[in-house]
């Protein structure tokens, strides 16, 4: 078989193989979002216990955890919950279109698992992101695109001193993000056989 069939080809047959290549991991934003899936999956799978039993790891997931909720609270007392919510229900506005998905790589989706998120088997709106339900983003581990978009109505309804606070807190959640991303790919890079 060669490279790009293993990168392509159903990641289940590699994991048969016995070995798991750090090399045949689809890292970066380039592959199919369902290969992303597929990997981020089995990868939980086969090193979820392992990789979550490592101290430094569990450190960074419960700092990054501490940090989306304080997004979401700075997000909730600015009121751009409520304008974001207003939009979406009422104007039938939403910034969450098709294609934002293909943004993600398998890490990314690797610690969504990590935070008890079910990804969906087929988008609930075709016209939206694959990650968009009923009631808003599937996710709770967002792309930094997600986290960081305001929006022209956000900058006109809520005051500046607002809008700073929930950068900064935007800001620390993103930092906490690629951090606990990195950890993960030299994690991967030092456990997995690269040959
Ligand atoms: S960010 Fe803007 S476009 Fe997106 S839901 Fe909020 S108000 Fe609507
Ligand atoms: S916030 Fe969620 S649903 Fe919206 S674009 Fe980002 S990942 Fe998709």
């Amino acid at each position: 078989m060669i490279f790009s069939d293993l990168r392509h080809g159903n990641p289940q047959e590699d994991f048969n193989m016995g070995k798991l290549n750090f090399f045949l991991i689809p890292l970066g934003q380039d592959h199919p979002i369902e290969e992303k899936l597929r990997w981020a999956r089995l990868l939980y799978e086969e090193i979820g216990k392992e990789l979550g039993n490592d101290l430094i790891f569990k450190g960074l997931l419960e700092d990054y955890k501490k940090r989306i909720d304080n997004t979401w609270i700075a997000m909730k007392e600015s009121g751009v919950v409520k304008e974001c919510t207003l939009c979406a229900t009422v104007d039938g506005g939403s910034c969450c279109g098709a294609g934002i998905e293909n943004k993600f790589d398998c890490i990314e989706l690797l610690i969504n698992l990590f935070l008890n998120i079910d990804f969906p088997d087929s988008p609930f709106d075709p016209t939206g992101c694959f990650f968009l339900g009923e009631r808003g983003c599937l996710l709770k581990a967002r792309h930094v695109i997600c986290v960081n978009f305001m929006c022209k109505r956000l900058y006109s309804q809520i005051t500046e001193e607002k809008i700073k606070m929930v950068q900064r807190a935007m800001e620390k959640e993103t930092e906490a993000a690629f951090i606990l991303e990195e950890y993960i790919k030299h994690w991967l890079a030092r456990h997995l056989s690269k040959e």
